[in-house]
């Protein structure tokens, strides 16, 4: 009787060892892709704006007139902010890689933290003339407050961001089955759908003309995913069917 020698192979232990060294060196080879693709854009976000203080400071150098001295001034205090934003959420995300802060567990009221946020950005809310609608169900959860408030601030920020002028933000925070739930839906430009699978990646930006004229650095979503994920809860993104994007998370009542 004909066997196929590979499936003998397949089966005892040197075939099973040789399958798992197998699969340890494709999986040590992305983690070095995504290793070197990680440095290579951590130094070009940072090299951008380096070379801009860099020029204007050798403007400014050559004394030039009041108004544009001002000018160049300014661009550099916007580029070192840049800078400075970017190192903060650097810093976060490598201290969430290696749980140098592990969760500080607290029990809260979710939907005061939210709304706590929320007071935080009525201004841009105010400037885009944008609606929000809320329907926050009175929540306690166990988890890091400091690291969810992250998740609200990106989200939110976000939505407000990538909505136009006008547009409307819901809100919602419920509980189903010990799962808390918290959805974030805005009227915005909205992701294309073969997009969606990549915008947790870090410093992925949808290349848009549209998105790129919004700064951000691509580690927002990177973030919020490593929160939620860290308190053993999910989150996906979908379309809408008319007009922009909905974040939906859930985390389970630890
Ligand atoms: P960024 O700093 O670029 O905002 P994020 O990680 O927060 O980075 O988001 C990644 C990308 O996902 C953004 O660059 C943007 O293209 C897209 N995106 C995120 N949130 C929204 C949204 N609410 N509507 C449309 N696009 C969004």
């Amino acid at each position: 009787k004909f066997t196929d020698p590979l499936q003998i192979d397949r089966k005892d232990e040197i075939g099973q060892l040789a399958q798992s060294f197998q699969l340890m060196t494709e999986r040590l080879g992305e983690n070095d892709r995504i290793r070197k693709e990680f440095i290579n854009n951590v130094s070009h976000d940072f090299q951008t704006p380096l070379l801009n203080i860099k020029g204007y400071a050798n403007l400014i150098e050559n004394d030039p007139p009041a108004v544009e001295r001002k000018n160049y001034a300014k661009v550099i205090q916007a580029e070192t902010e840049r800078l400075s934003a970017l190192t903060k959420q650097l810093m976060l995300l490598t201290s969430l890689d290696q749980l140098l802060s592990p969760l500080q567990l607290k029990t809260f009221r979710l939907d005061e933290q939210l709304k706590e946020t929320i007071r935080r950005y009525r201004w841009a809310l105010e400037e885009k003339e944008m609606s929000l609608s809320l329907e926050l169900d009175e929540i306690e959860l166990q988890g890091d407050p400091a690291f969810l408030e992250k998740v609200w601030a990106n989200l939110l920020s976000n939505a407000i961001k990538y909505t136009e002028t006008g547009g409307s933000i819901e809100i919602t925070l419920t509980e189903q089955d010990n799962t808390v739930i918290a959805t974030f839906c805005d009227t915005g430009i909205g992701i294309p759908e073969e997009k969606i699978g990549r915008i947790f990646e870090r410093f992925y930006r949808v290349d848009d003309s549209r998105t790129k004229e919004i700064g951000g650095s691509g580690l927002g979503l990177a973030i919020v995913r490593q929160v939620v994920e860290l308190h053993g809860g999910n989150i996906t993104a979908k379309r809408n069917g008319q007009q922009g994007m909905t974040f939906i998370i859930s985390l389970p009542k630890l």
